[in-house]
């Protein structure tokens, strides 16, 4: 079932056994804009039949959030115009040259092109996956994109992120909500997981600069205001501390400043803006 944000948005939850993210649906007096494609072709086929029980204008743009495969992989089945950003087209372009019959999985998987997981997911949800080809976006924009929808304005904006350098957020200013796909996480180099910390900041300001007060996020589904403001805290307090790859000291660091000890959440973070002082130093 889909989840109703307000008279014009829904979001079909993430489900994380599935390495199912969150994807939206937005609706104007003309047309239904939606945020990402799902993670194969049965999670693109179980949020159509979600959108066609409820009585809203046809889809007619899908905007990918970032090029990681659980965003785009059910691309194909809408048939709608679908927008990336510059970077994000870069990216698709190697999906679109794959093929998907089990040799050739196996072939991406161990040359590290592809996770495990998602040749498990593309195995048990694409059926006919030996013809099945990566179809190609129709709109690619640079920076910021303004789509209305009909008495509903959508603003595309690629972003500055810790989780991908082709991260597009979608904001719909009258309804004061934010997509923001994957945005906010970290990610994970040679297996290990880290967030970029030069890129805390600015991305932090890029999203601070839309007033929002509900935000979707790729693997969270839902965050208010309140939620969002303790994430980026906690996360810049985490980044502050850390000024060397040594978590010890960054722990010093941490309750000198603050004069307490550091909460799970932002230990977590301490050590993943350590592990970034060390993919960064490679
Ligand atoms: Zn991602």
């Amino acid at each position: 079932m889909l989840n109703k944000l307000s008279e014009s948005i829904y979001y079909l939850s993430n489900q994380d056994e599935k390495e199912r993210p969150t994807l939206g649906l937005v609706c104007g007096d003309q047309f239904s804009l939606l945020i990402d494609a799902g993670n194969s072709t049965q999670h693109a086929k179980d949020f159509l039949l979600e959108i066609e029980k409820l009585n809203v204008p046809p889809v007619k743009y899908l905007v990918i959030t970032h090029a990681h495969w659980d965003h785009f992989l059910g691309m194909n089945e809408f048939d709608a115009t679908v927008i990336v950003n510059n970077k994000t087209s870069e990216l698709l372009k190697k999906w679109q040259s794959y093929t998907f019959d089990d040799s050739s999985l196996k072939k991406y998987v161990n040359t590290n092109q592809m996770s495990t997981k998602c040749m498990e997911i593309i195995q048990a949800e694409i059926p006919n996956r030996t013809s099945f080809k990566l179809s190609s976006p129709h709109i690619i924009f640079e920076n910021t994109l303004t789509i209305d929808l009909g008495n509903k304005v959508c603003l595309l904006e690629r972003i500055k992120s810790t989780h991908t350098d082709d991260s597009t957020i979608v904001y719909i200013p009258d309804e004061k909500v934010v997509f923001l796909g994957d945005a906010a996480y970290g990610t994970t180099t040679n297996a290990l997981f880290h967030i970029k910390q030069s890129l805390l900041l600015p991305m932090i300001e890029d999203i601070r600069k839309h007033d929002a007060e509900f935000f979707l996020l790729g693997h969270e589904s839902i965050c208010d205001l309140n939620e969002m403001t303790i994430y980026w805290d906690e996360l810049t307090a985490a980044s502050q501390s850390v000024t060397s790859p040594s978590i010890n000291e960054a722990i010093e660091n941490f309750k000198l400043e603050m004069k307490r000890d550091p909460n799970e959440n932002e230990l977590f973070f301490m050590k993943a803006f350590v592990n970034d002082r060390i993919v960064q130093s490679r």
